[in-house]
């Protein structure tokens, strides 16, 4: 964290630290609503161009989900996501059988495999109550 650290990145570490301690993957637009009273001067342009250094810092995700905004996680252990069709919300899981089909995809070794993609979607707990 130390090597964001540096006079003109306080807004790129304001940005960090709220995607960090927040568990809803926010948005660009969320984080711009939320720090804008806390940070004179601040714009939707830059809340982008900080999000777009902080992935290639390697220090969040972006979350392409297709048919929603961006998301951003500070999360960099292996984990899948559970993604509300109804209200976006998204949610983490650890499931360690997934991270197994990794070995079952490729027998021969004869690809290695570095990453795979997989999202769950479906109705959140909350929505299914409001039904
Ligand atoms: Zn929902
Ligand atoms: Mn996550």
């Amino acid at each position: 964290m130390g090597k964001i650290i540096h006079r003109h990145s306080e807004q790129r570490q304001k940005i960090y630290e709220l995607i960090k301690k927040s568990s809803e993957h926010p948005t660009a637009m969320f984080i711009y609503e939320t720090l804008r009273a806390k940070i004179p001067n601040l714009s939707l342009g830059t809340v982008y161009r900080n999000l777009n250094v902080l992935v290639e810092l390697g220090l969040i995700r972006r979350l392409p989900f297709s048919d929603t905004f961006d998301r951003f996680d500070a999360n960099l252990e292996m984990h899948h996501h559970l993604i509300c069709e109804k209200c976006g919300r998204v949610e983490d899981i650890m499931a360690p059988n997934i991270a197994v089909i990794n070995r079952d995809a490729v027998k021969d070794e004869k690809f290695k495999i570095l990453r795979h993609k997989i999202d769950f979607y479906g109705i959140c707990e909350k929505c299914n109550k409001n039904r």
